[in-house]
Parts: C-alpha cells; sequence; structure tokens
C-alpha cells in the first residue's frame, strides 16, 4: 500500500470539505451525494455541529484511503477517472502534483488540514441555466416548474422538506468558527463559494477571527464568483492574506453570459472587475482568472469570450460541463462541432482548446438535443429570452 498506487490522491490526507448544506464532504470534486464523510449511522458528519476530528476518523473515511492506497477507484472518485481518460488530467492528479510531497500517507494521518474548501449555503443571485436550486435558492420557483414538464428523468421533483430547505441552505450562520481556529496553524488555502460567496457575510466573522490569531498571512483564500455585487469593506480583510485569487464565473462575452447567467448584466461585471483590478494595485496581492463552464449554450460561439480574456490579459480556465447530459458539448450537431473546431483552433497557442475539441469530438450525443431545446425553451419561455437572438445557428438545429 503505498502512494505510487495507480488511485492515489493527497486529497483525503490533507482536506477538508462542505457542501452547500453544511454536510462534511472527502472533497468536492468526487461524485455528488457519494462524496459525504458518513457517520455510523449512515448520516453525513455537519461542519456547524459534529466534531471534525471524529469525521476525519471516521471508519468510512478510513476506508477510502485505505481503497486509494491500495490502488482502488473509490466509487466517488469516478468524475476525476472519467476526466483522466478524457483528457490525461484532473483536479486528481492537480493536487497530486501541488502537495504529494508534503505528507506521507498512513490510514490514520495526522489532523493536518493545507486546504480547506467551503460551500458557503445556497444564496445565489443568478439563476445560470446548468444551475440548480440546491446551489442557488434563486432557482427554486423554476426547477419547481420544470420538474411538471418532460424533463423529468433529469428533474426530481422535490420534497416538501427540501423546498423548504433549498430556500435558504445557510449552515454559516449557525457555525462558530472559532473551533476552526484549532485548524488554522497548518492551514494555507481556503476556497470559498456558494452559492455567491461574496453575498455571504458570516465570512466576515470566520476572516476576522483569522487575522485575529495571526495566521492571516500564511493563508490563501480563493473564491469563486460571479462578481455581480460585493461588499467594499472585504478589501479591508483580503489585505492581510496572503494572497487573494478571484476566479470569476463568465461564460461567455457580452449578451450571451447575460442569457446563460440570468439575470446578471455584462456591463455591471466589467465595471466590478476594473475595481478590483484598481483595488489590487493598494493591495497588491490578488490574482485574477475567468472560469468558464464550456457547455451547448457556447461552444459556438466561445471565440468571442477569448478575444475578450487575451484583451484583458487574465488568464482562462475552461472546465467542461459533465452534467446534465443535455448541455454537454457532445450533443452538439457534426456540422456546428465542425465549425466549433476551426474556430477555435487558432487559440490554442493561448488557451487549452484542444483539449476541449478532443473531447467534444470523441463522442456524439445528439440523441439529447430535443432535451435541450425542451430546456431552452422552458427558460427562455419564463424570462423571456430567445435562444435565436444569441445564437442563431443552434437554434436553426431545431428538428421542424
Ligand atoms: S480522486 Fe478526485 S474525487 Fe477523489 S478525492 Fe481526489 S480529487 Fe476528489
Amino acid at each position: 500500500m503505498k502512494k505510487n498506487s495507480k488511485t492515489f490522491c493527497i486529497l483525503p490526507w490533507m482536506h477538508v470539505s462542505t457542501s452547500p448544506s453544511g454536510n462534511l464532504r472527502v472533497c468536492c470534486n468526487g461524485d455528488f451525494n457519494k462524496n459525504f464523510i458518513l457517520n455510523s449511522d449512515g448520516s453525513p458528519y455537519k461542519i456547524y455541529k459534529d466534531d471534525l476530528k471524529k469525521a476525519w476518523h471516521a471508519p468510512f473515511y478510513k476506508k477510502i484511503r485505505w481503497q486509494m492506497l491500495d490502488g482502488q477507484r473509490p466509487e466517488m472518485c469516478a468524475p476525476c477517472f472519467r476526466e483522466e481518460e478524457a483528457c490525461s488530467e484532473s483536479p486528481r492528479t492537480r493536487y497530486n502534483q501541488k502537495y504529494m510531497f508534503d505528507y506521507e500517507p498512513s490510514e490514520t494521518p495526522p489532523f493536518h488540514i493545507k486546504y480547506i474548501d467551503l460551500r458557503l449555503g445556497n444564496k445565489c443571485n443568478l439563476r445560470c441555466r446548468m444551475c440548480n436550486p440546491y446551489v442557488s435558492n434563486s432557482m427554486l420557483r423554476e426547477w419547481e416548474e420544470l420538474s411538471k414538464r418532460n424533463l423529468s428523468q433529469f428533474i426530481r421533483p422535490l420534497s416538501q422538506n427540501e423546498k423548504k430547505k433549498f430556500k435558504n441552505l445557510s449552515w454559516p450562520e449557525k457555525m462558530d468558527f472559532s473551533k476552526f481556529l484549532q485548524l488554522m496553524q497548518y492551514v494555507e488555502e481556503i476556497y470559498l463559494t456558494g452559492g455567491e460567496p461574496l453575498l455571504i457575510q458570516e465570512q466576515y466573522d470566520l476572516l476576522e477571527q483569522i487575522i485575529q490569531k495571526g495566521f492571516a498571512s500564511n493563508i490563501s483564500l480563493k473564491y469563486n464568483t460571479n462578481l455581480t455585487k460585493y461588499d467594499f469593506k472585504i478589501g479591508h480583510l483580503w489585505k492581510h492574506f496572503k494572497k487573494i485569487h478571484l476566479h470569476i464565473s463568465i461564460d461567455g462575452f457580452g449578451k450571451l453570459n447575460d442569457y446563460i447567467r440570468y439575470p446578471s448584466q455584462w456591463t455591471q461585471i466589467e465595471n466590478n472587475l476594473k475595481e478590483m483590478i484598481s483595488l489590487n494595485e493598494k493591495l497588491s496581492n490578488m490574482a485574477f482568472r475567468i472560469d468558464c463552464t464550456v457547455q451547448m449554450y457556447n461552444i459556438t460561439s466561445m471565440t468571442d469570450l477569448l478575444w475578450w480574456v487575451k484583451k484583458q490579459n487574465l488568464d482562462l480556465y475552461l472546465n467542461i460541463l459533465d452534467t446534465p447530459k443535455f448541455l454537454n458539448i457532445r450533443v452538439l450537431p457534426d456540422e456546428l462541432k465542425k465549425k466549433a473546431r476551426e474556430s477555435l483552433l487558432p487559440f490554442q497557442k493561448d488557451f487549452p482548446v484542444k483539449k476541449i475539441i478532443d473531447y467534444m469530438e470523441r463522442e456524439s450525443w445528439m440523441d439529447y438535443l430535443d432535451d435541450f431545446f425542451h430546456w431552452t425553451d422552458f427558460f427562455d419561455k419564463s424570462r423571456n429570452q430567445n435562444l435565436n437572438d444569441v445564437l442563431p445557428e443552434l437554434s436553426a438545429c431545431r428538428s421542424a
């Protein structure tokens, strides 16, 4: 049993993660619902009420570590192995590269966490077309409507209890963040997301406590944000931290982004980005990256975004949407795949577009095209938008 086993991943030795509902997870990259750290009664440990150390040494967690050392693939890690088969890298390979040599893995590792991933609930002001109410409470009404439509194989109707819960998953309100301070002497990175993390006020309490205890200068904060709103006072806290990584979710240029990430406004995002860049002129500890989820709604118009990112001199991360399947780029008809390939290839020196093309062309999932249009029509009607206004070529693929 060693860390050079083919299925080894360093994260279960140095990482702790939560879901938006506050369940403790082995890792956020794992299969949803299979990555919770389970108690002996089968229920997930909760960050806001359970002993973190107990979860860390839970038999469920030990088994995952043992499987990795033994060359087995834990069931929850399927997305990483899928990604590696498609593009030869994954969160597993990236974290192994970064942290592998810092730890000597055993089945009972010390409680030395370097990387914390906090999903701060589901409060979000946007309703992105590929999202769901578990991650954005603003999606709840449309989701309820959707579950009555002919997409029922993809949408499970929510129970009364879930409807109530998803109105606001707000575990940070119940959290005593001081119990986190015991971890901070080893922590190097905290990843904050949501929902929309810049809307979650409770994070100020956590950041202030970290600053007061003198840990901030060793810790980098990483945000996944839609950058539509933020509180100016956050700069006073950020200046104490080692580094602030802002990963800004943008899925298209201009009105295409507004279409996908409704009801965002492109001009507002551009203004906020300018303000953040000038904040960094004072703080000098910020780094910016555009995170784009590559999907049916943007693959054929990706070049507009690529030009913009290049002009802004920003980093770009292209994340291929896996599910729902009908939004995956493999659904695109062959003729449009060919056009997408031709438009993307000139950018291969600047961005990793080749891996996107290879992934897209490896399989055809055109059988899902009707589902794609059902989904699109529903949101178009609900939001008074029209696919034809932003993606006329894709709109024209609709069967008569
Ligand atoms: S293999 Fe992937 S899913 Fe599994 S723990 Fe590592 S990063 Fe997470």
